[in-house]
């Protein structure tokens, strides 16, 4: 017999991208279900980051039904084909980490033993001309149709982003409180929060609370002490300074990533404004010296004042404590370098959805959540260390920390097999795909030594016609397609 629904009351405590990303979907899904209630304070504000995203965030919109053109002329939204790396493995360098699939895999082996093969016989050109999204970003191309797939996400203005999802948060009857949380209630016997104390004395209960109060962790840390596990040690920046700057050039249909001596710069172009931030190791540059760099940098004027924003890489070690379940910064942070954590809070919370606890919250729940977010978080940070750590730049002291550091096991065991055998495997809960290990392994300059020798069962001749095919047929699609920005204008313009 299905227990009696114990559940019904949630209380989100926090209004930032992952307390309305939360509401949204609790409401959309569960809404006849639950009462839900989103305690924010304008006070407080929000982190005001996050504005670039990977393309799992369309599966998300498809899942709230979010109409695409209504959102990005709400969030003065642009394309995003993936992320340009400038300097990265040396001084110089530029490859691009694309959405796309490389080339075509068979069975047998991944493209790259095909490619590697090819280059070696001279019939090859760069692994950028057999992708599609690769060659379009690069040509400041975007088309997207039901028959013409591109694999896409996007970039959007953080704030309006949370407005647009109050709002349709509020229309399916999430109720929204502004106020400061100055207490968090526990029962004295079993733990579990009961209520949120508001400075002017009003008292929020729930059976369910979810922690989206950002870095503070107001619930999941500073009440129910569920813990940290830094990882700083292998991911050292710890600062970003923000800035927005005035548009002084069309949108590029990705983000940049530029590299610098003690970390790197990102540049998000949105419809109306680019996002800046230079993202460093405070052991290495200084905040006053961050801050020049960062405005001597940037390219159009600035419109807001460069604001800082401290932070430890690493995850908390029980994202689900009793009966709290901590979404977005309060459940730990991986460095924005590929634009995972937004990804990370929609995954939560469809996952929270999944495993909703309407009889009780119980261990095994519990663990099963827990397990689930940080084998994918453990999996996400892999992937970032392989940036800084596959890199020749010997002259910057940060630099040569980050090449000469240990790594974990995971990590060293991918490097290993692509170094060797140019594998790039791939398990169901990974989040980056094959494609993506292998465009950033051979950007961060890794050359396989050797690789599957399927391609030499093919004459040179047949190599050439076959890699010619797949190139010419890229590059005739790209030719194409309308710039980005008149993609835009006619298909989501969100005016001044
Ligand atoms: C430098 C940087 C760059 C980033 N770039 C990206 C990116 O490109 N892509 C990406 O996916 N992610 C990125 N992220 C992460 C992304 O910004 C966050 O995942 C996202 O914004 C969610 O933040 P949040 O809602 O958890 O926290 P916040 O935005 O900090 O929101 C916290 C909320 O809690 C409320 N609150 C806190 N305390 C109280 C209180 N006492 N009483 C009442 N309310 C309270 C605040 O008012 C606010 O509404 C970046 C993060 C950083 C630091």
């Amino acid at each position: 017999m299905n227990p009696a629904q114990t559940i019904r009351r949630v209380v989100i405590a926090g209004g930032g991208t992952a307390g309305w990303v939360a509401a949204a979907a609790l409401s959309k899904h569960l809404g006849a279900l639950l009462d839900i209630i989103l305690v924010e304070s304008d006070e407080i504000g929000t982190v005001g980051v996050g504005e670039a995203t990977i393309p799992t965030i369309r599966t998300f919109h498809r899942f709230l039904e979010i109409d695409e053109r209504e959102f990005m002329r709400a969030t003065q939204a642009t394309f995003k084909l993936g992320i340009a790396f400038e300097n990265w493995a040396r001084r110089g360098d530029r490859y691009v980490h694309s959405f796309g699939r490389v080339g075509q895999s068979i069975w047998m082996g991944d493209f790259q033993h095909m490619w590697l093969r090819g280059r070696e016989a001279g019939v090859a050109d760069d692994l950028g001309a057999y992708c599609l999204e690769l060659a379009a970003a690069e040509a400041g191309k975007f088309a997207t149709s039901d028959t013409a797939k591109i694999n896409y996400a996007y970039h959007f203005d953080a704030s309006l982003y949370a407005g647009f999802l109050r709002r349709f948060s509020e229309a399916k009857g999430v109720t929204r409180i502004e106020g400061r949380i100055g207490g968090v209630r526990q029962n004295a016997e079993t733990g579990d929060i009961e209520a949120l104390d508001l400075a002017d004395g009003r008292v929020i209960e729930g059976d369910l609370f979810v922690d989206c109060t950002g870095f503070r962790g107001l619930l999941i840390e500073q009440t129910l002490k569920a813990g940290y596990e830094d990882w700083s040690h292998w991911l050292p920046t710890n600062r970003a300074l923000a800035v927005q700057t005035k548009a002084v050039a069309p949108p590029l249909p990705y983000t940049r990533a530029i590299a610098h001596e003690a970390g790197w710069q990102w540049q998000i172009p949105l419809q109306h404004r680019v996002g800046n931030g230079l993202v460093y190791c405070s052991d290495f540059l200084s905040d006053d010296a961050a801050r020049a760099k960062l405005l001597a940098q940037i390219d159009g004027e600035p419109i807001t004042e460069p604001r800082l924003i401290r932070y430890v890489t690493g995850r908390r070690k029980r994202v689900w404590d009793r009966n709290c379940v901590a979404l977005g910064l309060a459940s730990g942070f991986v460095e924005p370098l590929e634009s995972t954590s937004i990804h990370l809070i929609m995954i939560g919370v469809t996952r929270l959805i999944q495993a909703f606890p309407f009889g009780g919250v119980t261990p095994s729940l519990v663990k099963h959540y827990n397990d689930l977010a940080e084998t994918e978080l453990e999996r996400v940070r892999d992937f970032i260390i392989l940036h800084y750590h596959l890199t020749e730049r010997r002259d910057d002291p940060f630099w040569e920390r980050c090449r000469t550091m240990p790594i974990p096991d995971t990590l060293a065991q991918r490097i290993a097999l692509f170094h060797e055998a140019a594998l790039t495997p791939q398990t169901a809960d990974d989040l980056f795909q094959a494609d993506s290990w292998l465009q950033v392994m051979l950007g961060q300059r890794l050359e396989p030594t050797g690789y599957h020798r399927m391609g030499h069962m093919l004459s040179v001749e047949h190599l050439r016609r076959a890699f010619a095919d797949v190139r010419d047929g890229i590059a005739g699609a790209v030719a194409r397609m309308p710039t980005h920005q008149a993609f835009l204008e006619h298909y989501c313009g969100a005016g001044a």
